[in-house]
């Protein structure tokens, strides 16, 4: 395949994923005929003929870098469903004490049903700019339904036999809206990349503090010699007005220098979403009465056959993950939340 032809192929996979249509002309170009929001973003009108002489299709032409951005602007996603032969049927209050406390509430589990329910394994890429670079990759595993990190399921997966779904024939469990997921996921990973920079961040500040300190001694050091050269008696009194003049403007001299070695260590985060899995796995929903003071509530927790657990809550109050629960009375309704949530 060419090079005309391997941008013809990215650009027809794009037409036909945005839900367009497209036929090769005779001379080889593209007659495409594109919804109102992709020719508005790509910037031509909706039928076209692309990679003819009016619009060509060649590297670094405006409609291909804005085709580009589309397609990596997008999170590629792919689904996959994990049925385990056999789902544990007993044995779920042992399992309940050991993974998740309720310090505060009395709780019961009132039953339990075979369910299914989704995860999205995110991967980040995330690159640290400064006067060095620093990248890498993160990895989010997170129940779709609560928002709770279940980190123990990303080594856990590849090794259950996922069977990957084409994209024709995903299954209705999958929540449609996919953006909230994907956001709390993608605030998992920038918190995780933070985490994994903090060497690196730390290591720009101290080289910052150490170069300020240099440049300061460097203009103290300076100032002192100049000021005793001043009573050299070979100095005319036009020159020493000079030198003084001269003294006077380093305090300004020393601080551009120190605002330029600020910028040289100031660090830009860029984080990209790569790829989002959204896995469907058959689970054991618990059904658990929590009785809190008088008033009492049901929530549904999830057995995970892959990590062998029960997932971690998402606090409703902050969203942050817990397997430790308090319950707070709030309008008559018990609310589940993390310690720092319920004060
Ligand atoms: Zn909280």
């Amino acid at each position: 395949m060419d090079c005309n032809e391997r941008l013809r192929e990215l650009v027809l996979r794009f037409i036909n994923h945005q839900g367009g249509a497209a036929e090769v002309t005779e001379d080889g170009a593209l007659r495409v005929l594109l919804p109102p929001e992709v020719a508005e973003a790509v910037g031509v009108s909706e039928e076209s003929v692309l990679g003819g002489t009016e619009i060509p299709l060649v590297y670094g032409s405006p409609v291909l870098e804005r085709i580009i951005q589309q397609v990596t602007s997008h999170v590629p996603v792919v689904y996959a469903l994990i049925q385990p032969p056999y789902l544990k049927k007993a044995g779920f209050e042992q399992i309940l004490s050991r993974d998740i406390s309720f310090p505060n509430a009395r709780v019961m589990i009132t039953g339990t049903a075979a369910a299914r329910t989704s995860y999205m394994v995110l991967t980040v890429h995330y690159l640290a700019l400064s006067d060095e670079r620093r990248e890498g990759h993160i990895n989010i595993a997170l129940q779709e339904r609560t928002g709770a990190n279940v980190q123990r399921l990303l080594d856990a997966w590849s090794g259950r036999a996922p069977v990957f779904l084409d994209p024709g024939k995903i299954p209705t469990h999958f929540p449609h809206q996919m953006d909230d997921p994907l956001k709390t996921a993608f605030e998992l990973a920038k918190a995780s990349s933070e985490e994994a920079l903090q060497d690196f961040l730390e290591s720009m500040k101290r080289r910052l503090h150490r170069d300020i300190r240099n440049i300061r001694e460097y203009y103290a050091t300076m100032e002192t010699e100049m000021r005793e050269g001043l009573s050299h008696s070979s100095l005319g009194e036009e020159q020493k007005e000079e030198r003084m003049a001269k003294i006077a403007d380093l305090p300004l001299e020393a601080g551009r220098k120190i605002e330029d070695i600020r910028q040289k260590y100031q660090v830009r985060i860029r984080l990209r979403p790569s790829v989002a899995i959204r896995i469907l796995i058959d689970v054991v929903q618990v059904m658990v009465k929590l009785q809190y003071r008088k008033a009492s509530r049901e929530i549904n927790l999830f057995w995970n056959p892959v990590t062998q657990a029960i997932d971690p809550l998402a606090c409703e109050g902050c969203g942050k993950t817990i397997s430790t629960a308090y319950c707070r009375e709030e309008k008559g309704r018990i609310k589940v939340m993390c310690r720092l949530c319920n004060g």
